[in-house]
């Protein structure tokens, strides 16, 4: 049987937490998602009545996402096997005066002790870093309460993505360290949504996320060649 930590990648964890003293820079190498945050939490504010809904952050990270959410009233979990990243997550909450339940643990395991236990759950940026893709699908969608809502997003697997996110984004401007993603492991829209559909869920939306590093503007929009995001509900 595999352990509950079997789908994890060690240097994988061991990239983010080297980066966890600077997630909270917006100047940093998590810049990007400093960027990306406000469109992604309105996106999920826009869904799903955040006051008082038990909501799951799922490779939280330092906290971005989670933060948006409690301050926008929800109560919620953030999990990630990042160690110091989680430790940098809890550091924040007595800057920013919200409250997050942070958690080293593993999708597994969170949806083995808490089965159908939050309304909505998310898992951005993070799937294109796990060994096992389906195996992570199918621990989001057994988080949900029945009528709850998956967020997720990542990258697209296209010549445009490898462009922006690895030889633009690692290499010409040197924003993300080197490694930081690896282009085979990006899904497509179709291969994500076939992972939703096996879990039993039920693709409501796929928008692009737009973003010029630039100027650092992100918004949504009709193409999802490089970053996406989608919504998928667990039929009530
Ligand atoms: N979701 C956050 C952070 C994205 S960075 C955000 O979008 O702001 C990716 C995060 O996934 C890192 O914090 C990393 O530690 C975490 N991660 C990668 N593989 C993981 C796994 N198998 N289980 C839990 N967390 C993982």
């Amino acid at each position: 049987m595999p352990t509950t930590h079997a789908n994890v990648s060690p240097e994988e964890i061991a990239r983010f937490d080297k980066l966890a003293d600077r997630w909270w820079d917006p100047d940093g190498e998590s810049r990007p998602l400093h960027d990306l945050n406000p469109v992604r939490a309105a996106y999920v504010a826009d869904r799903v009545a955040l006051k008082g809904a038990k909501v799951a952050d799922v490779g939280c990270g330092g906290g971005l996402l989670s933060e948006a959410l409690a301050a926008a009233g929800a109560q919620v979990t953030g999990i990630d096997l990042g160690e110091r990243v989680i430790g940098i997550a809890r550091l924040h909450l007595y800057e920013s005066n919200l409250a997050v339940d942070y958690r080293v643990q593993s999708s597994a395991e969170l949806a083995a002790t808490e089965p159908a236990g939050f309304d909505a759950v998310c898992c951005m940026e993070m799937i294109e870093h796990v060994p096992d893709p389906e195996a992570l699908v199918n621990d989001l969608a057994a988080m949900l309460k029945p009528g709850g809502m998956l967020f997720m997003s990542t990258l697209n697997r296209t010549p445009v993505a490898f462009g922006a996110a690895i030889l633009g984004a690692e290499f010409l401007m040197r924003m993300l360290p080197r490694g930081t993603h690896h282009y085979a492991q990006f899904l497509k829209p179709s291969e994500l949504a076939r992972l939703l559909r096996h879990a039993g869920l039920e693709l409501e939306d796929v928008s692009g996320l737009g973003y010029n590093p630039l100027s650092r503007k992100a918004w949504l929009s009709r193409i999802t060649a490089v970053n996406y995001l989608l919504c998928a509900r667990k039929p009530a």
